[in-house]
């Protein structure tokens, strides 16, 4: 019996480099269900697999906002007992809340925690009359901690965190392991694909200037972390692995210890102030502008 893994957001990123390790797995120890929102991008996976689709893997159209996307996609696995379900698909939003629109907000916990949510409830019941399966959760360093200019997306993924880790506790009789993976920056195409203000637009420029600044100021922070310290996708590969493989896999894994010490200080000092203080000045420098006036 081959392990059978179905995937969402196969189109980049993770998802597809999942899909295709364990598509191209040299032993053929699984069959892998890859899902995309738009099958017109399924390209890029045949490619990395030479070309060709190898009898591992099925490539099945799934929007996990849509509910008949979703049930087509079940109705396509059906008969196939699933071992591992990845819910992958994610988008990010970034910027001033100010200028965050309320469209922004709900396609995006939309995507990110209903989605989620949509795809477990899918295939839940089939994982729980079996007695065996295995969820992950593609969460997010912002899942753990709070990211300036990040705060739509980081409640979603604080959202996921909280989902993920109630429903674990049930599902423990039930023999099926739930994890949560949190990456760090890592090169996709999220970055090209998160929603941002315009910086011409209205909402920017009806936005004080204390907060331009400091935006200002996040970006460059931003560009030199993704520049010095964002990972592969090769490299946080290995930490699904692990979830798929491990006889018991933890709820939460990690694939970068880049923000560990800001983590542990946000468990160490559970009011909060000290996180904030030290989150404000990694990112916008010690005691410089961008602070509160006394
Ligand atoms: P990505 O943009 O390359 O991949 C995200 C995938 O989700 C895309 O293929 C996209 O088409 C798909 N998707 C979006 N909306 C969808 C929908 N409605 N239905 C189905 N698929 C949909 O980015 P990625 O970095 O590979 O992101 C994968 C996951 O990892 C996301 O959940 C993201 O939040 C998380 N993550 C990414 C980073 C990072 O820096 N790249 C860091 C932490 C967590």
């Amino acid at each position: 019996h081959r392990t059978t893994v179905l995937i969402t957001g196969c189109s980049s990123g993770i998802g597809l480099g999942l899909a295709a390790r364990l598509a191209a797995d040299a032993t053929r120890r699984f069959k892998v269900y890859a899902t995309m929102r738009d099958l017109a991008k399924g390209e890029r996976l045949l490619q990395c697999l030479g070309g060709h689709c190898p009898d591992t893997l099925e490539v099945l159209q799934l929007d996990v906002t849509d509910p008949c996307s979703l049930a087509a996609a079940a109705q396509q696995v059906q008969g196939q007992r699933l071992d591992v379900l990845v819910c992958n698909a994610g988008v990010g939003l970034m910027g001033p809340l100010e200028t965050c629109s309320d469209q922004a907000m709900k396609t995006l916990f939309d995507v990110n925690l209903f989605g989620a949510v949509r795809t477990i409830q899918t295939f839940l019941p089939a994982m729980k009359s079996r007695r065996a399966g295995r969820i992950i959760v593609s969460s997010s360093i912002g899942g753990l901690q709070g990211l300036p200019f990040n705060a739509v997306y980081c409640a979603s993924k604080f959202a996921v965190e909280g989902l993920c880790e109630s429903l674990a506790i049930v599902l423990r009789p039930f023999n099926i392991h739930l994890t949560l993976v949190e990456c760090g920056p890592v090169h996709t195409s999220f970055q090209a694909n998160l929603q941002r203000p315009d910086p011409e637009g209205s909402e920017m420029r009806r936005l004080d200037a204390e907060t331009q600044g400091l935006y200002r100021r996040y970006l460059g922070h931003c560009q030199s972390i993704f520049r010095d310290a964002a990972q592969e996708v090769e490299e946080v590969l290995p930490v699904f692995l692990d979830a798929i493989g491990s006889p018991c896999p933890p709820l939460r894994c990690a694939s970068t210890q880049l923000l560990a010490p800001l983590w542990r200080l946000r468990l160490s000092s559970p009011d909060g102030s000290a996180y904030v203080r030290a989150m404000h000045d990694f990112v916008f420098g010690g005691s410089e502008a961008g602070r509160e006036q006394p």
